[in-house]
């Protein structure tokens, strides 16, 4: 069984991301530059939003933090987020979520610059998913993608299920493993909620995704010998954290799985990082 290790990947990607910056500063080109807008005082954004600019800087990417008070009006972070349109040194506008109550977040998510929108939530990045145009790709989903490229695992042909049809995780996974191309090409089922036997759906699997935010739910009479796992799942148990998957019934019928936590959850960040440097490079180019 090959245990996927997000952590190291994450920690490749952003050396690399790193090199690629540095040689271009060295050059004299400008070092790429992310907003980081936080509203409020809510104590997960707040080590979510610190954790990213501490990847930042340690890629060589200037992160402007802007942490505003949960009374900021709409008009005010909407006046904020045109300013980072127009500034020639932001690449990426990152606009942690949830907002506070009052504050209308699909708005403010409208009105980012799509060249700039780094986290692929604007409906111009997700249509340009959705009809395979190049653009901004959620970052989890791409994090997804990006462990299966590195270790060669190929749902080409193979028949993938993913279960979880929110808007930032499964469905914009299923339209990037049913698009055609390489590390793709895979005939997709999405399953929600609602369907009716998740077991034999799972069963049907080569390649099973996870996303769903229920411990342990998937157990390992849910899925096939020789399964792909990727586990997107993040839940807090009195025990710690753990993913979507049984992990020890599951990880003994795979041939291949995520752990949680060190599989999906670290490679999001690599790819917000990602995503900043490949704005950048389109604007400095
Ligand atoms: P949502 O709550 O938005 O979506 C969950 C999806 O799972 C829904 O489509 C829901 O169906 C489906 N679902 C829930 N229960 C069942 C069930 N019993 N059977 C079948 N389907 C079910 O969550 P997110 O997509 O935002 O996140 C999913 C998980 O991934 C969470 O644990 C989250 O913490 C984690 N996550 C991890 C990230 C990372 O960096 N690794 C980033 C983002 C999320 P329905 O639509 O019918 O309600």
């Amino acid at each position: 069984m090959l245990l996927i290790d997000g952590k190291e990947t994450s920690r490749v990607i952003r050396e690399e991301l790193r090199e690629e910056v540095a040689a271009a500063c060295g050059k004299g080109r400008r070092a790429p530059g992310l907003a980081v807008i936080l509203v409020g005082e809510d104590p997960a954004s707040e080590v979510y939003v610190r954790n990213k600019e501490r990847a930042c800087a340690e890629a060589g990417i200037i992160s402007f933090p802007y942490h505003l008070p949960a009374s900021t009006g709409q008009h005010e972070l909407l006046a904020l987020i045109h300013e980072c349109n127009r500034r020639a040194d932001v690449d990426g506008i990152l606009l942690q979520l949830p907002l506070p109550c009052g504050l209308d977040a699909q708005a403010c998510l409208l009105a980012i610059d799509p060249a700039k929108d780094v986290d692929g939530f604007h409906p111009e990045n997700v249509g340009r998913l959705s009809l395979g145009l190049p653009g901004f790709v959620s970052c989890t989903p791409a994090g997804v993608m990006e462990l299966l490229r590195r270790y060669d695992l190929s749902p080409a042909g193979k028949k993938a299920v993913v279960v979880g049809r929110s808007d930032i995780v499964g469905k914009p996974l299923a339209m990037l493993l049913a698009r055609p191309g390489d590390y793709a090409n895979a005939t997709v089922t999405i399953c929600h909620s609602r369907t009716p036997d998740l077991a034999a759906e799972c069963r049907n699997a080569d390649f099973l995704f996870l996303a769903m935010g229920r411990p342990r739910f998937v157990t390992a009479d849910m899925v096939r010998e020789g399964v792909v796992v990727i586990d997107v799942g993040i839940n807090r148990t009195p025990e710690g954290l753990c993913g979507d998957a049984d992990f020890a019934g599951v990880s003994a019928k795979a041939r291949a799985i995520t752990p949680v936590p060190g599989g999906v959850g670290p490679m999001t960040i690599a790819m917000l990082l990602k995503n900043t440097v490949q704005s950048w490079r389109g604007r400095t180019a």
